[in-house]
């Protein structure tokens, strides 16, 4: 078969496209660039705002009518909204996440089979490389139950891939020219609990003794609540040179009330507990976080909360989503937001944001930083980053792929500007 795959979303989304075209391929299937050239044709969704949702079920509608050819949906839309999909493309197969390694007997099938529910299979693990850069999935699910969240019911609970699944697909993307290594998971600061007795800097140990290279890893997002319980060990993975000082906290929002609304499992306190845990032991760590604004419960004292907490923390990024009721989630019953005061307070927090961003990015201007160029940004121009993953877009050398020290010449709110002064054969 010919396939065409079409990929919405996450990093999980695209490990779980990788996943699947490796095992078509060592089935002997055959990816295509275009639906013209295909005979089976594969979304994967995402749906985990209401605009995701939206531009999904436009797209599933353009593809009612494929003239002979095959359509599956695969993601966590099957998962979470099967009927919505089917009210949209009655004869389309459906493949959720938890059985993304069933795909071959999908696309061998010649009816359309509703792969949903059930557990993942987290026996099988593919790196997804783009450039030099490998992401690699080392858990499925979570063990939250935010109030918010529809990928809790698109993924279920967590499912850790065991150290050794983990250990060799790193190798296997180092093999393949990976120089940044991604561990990505819902919460990575859950890793393990479903495996007993090892944790996530036991994994990132692990990699590290095991996997010769000269790569670097990025550990994925993790939750205040499940990392606490790991801290101490993972402030000292974080020191190893082969891993970015570079932690991604969400705090959703600064108010107590309405982190016990959202079902979040920690207060502002000991959100701030950790960040200060990790700036006075982890030299130079950048800190990014996502917030929610406009949550139901929010009123404008909770939300001066969220100006103040980011005014004191100072984060070097923040993800701001304006919150949008999801299908089968608790928020979604609870009174709502008005658009217009949930869009206001979006755009003072982005405000501030960018303030901090360039005050904080303009203070790199004149230095020198190490840098690991592994792929390209989104003008065509070299992307390093530094020890801290601050991004350094450098000019003229398109093509370099490696270690180099750079001239920071410019900043803005959200990425540096360098000029590659050194190239260097390791970190
Ligand atoms: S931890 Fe919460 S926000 Fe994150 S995936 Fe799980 S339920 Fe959703």
């Amino acid at each position: 078969m010919r396939v065409y795959i079409e990929t919405y979303g996450c990093a999980l989304n695209r490990a779980d496209t990788a996943l699947m075209k490796s095992l078509l391929s060592a089935s002997g299937h055959e990816i295509v660039q275009t639906i013209d050239d295909a005979d089976v044709v594969i979304i994967n969704t995402c749906t985990v705002r209401k605009d995701s949702e939206e531009r999904i079920l436009k797209r599933l509608s353009s593809l009612r009518n494929l003239n002979g050819k095959r359509l599956i949906v695969a993601g966590c839309m099957a998962a979470a909204q099967p009927y919505t999909i089917l009210k949209h493309v009655p004869n389309a197969a459906l493949l959720s996440p938890q059985h993304v390694t069933e795909i071959v007997s999908l696309v061998e099938s010649s009816a359309p089979k509703h792969l949903v529910g059930g557990e993942r299979d987290v026996s099988y693990l593919e790196p997804y490389l783009e450039d030099r850069v490998a992401t690699i999935p080392i858990a499925e699910g979570c063990l939250g139950d935010c109030a918010f969240c529809i990928v809790k019911i698109a993924r279920r609970r967590l499912r850790s891939y065991r150290p050794g699944l983990i250990v060799r697909a790193v190798r296997k993307a180092v093999d393949r020219g990976a120089l940044e290594i991604d561990l990505t998971a819902q919460d990575t600061g859950s890793y393990g609990v479903d495996l007993g007795g090892v944790r996530l800097p036991d994994l990132v140990r692990r990699v590290l003794a095991e996997v010769d290279g000269n790569y670097m890893i990025r550990i994925g997002m993790m939750n205040p609540d499940t990392v606490s319980d790991v801290l101490d060990d993972l402030i000292e993975v974080l020191r190893d040179r082969r891993v970015f000082k570079y932690v991604h906290l969400p705090l959703q929002s600064g108010s107590d009330k309405v982190l016990r609304i959202m079902k979040r499992r920690y207060s502002v306190d000991e959100y701030r507990e950790i960040v200060r845990e990790l700036r006075g032991k982890v030299e130079g760590v950048t800190i990014a976080t996502d917030i929610i604004v406009g949550h139901p419960g929010e009123d404008d004292e909770d939300f001066e909360m969220t100006i103040e907490i980011v005014k004191e923390l100072m984060f070097d990024k923040v993800h701001i989503a304006q919150y949008t009721p999801r299908p089968r989630t608790e928020a979604a019953a609870m009174r709502q937001v008005p658009e217009g005061v949930k869009k206001a307070r979006s755009t003072a927090l982005a405000l501030l944001v960018e303030e901090i961003g360039r005050r904080q990015n303009f203070e790199y201007v004149g230095s020198l930083a190490k840098v690991l160029v592994a792929t390209r940004s989104f003008r065509g121009d070299a992307l390093g980053r530094t020890f801290n993953y601050k991004p350094v877009v450098i000019k003229e050398h398109n093509d370099f792929r490696g270690y180099g020290v750079a001239r920071i010449v410019g900043a803005t709110f959200f990425d540096l500007r360098g000029r590659l002064e050194k190239k260097l054969d390791e970190a």
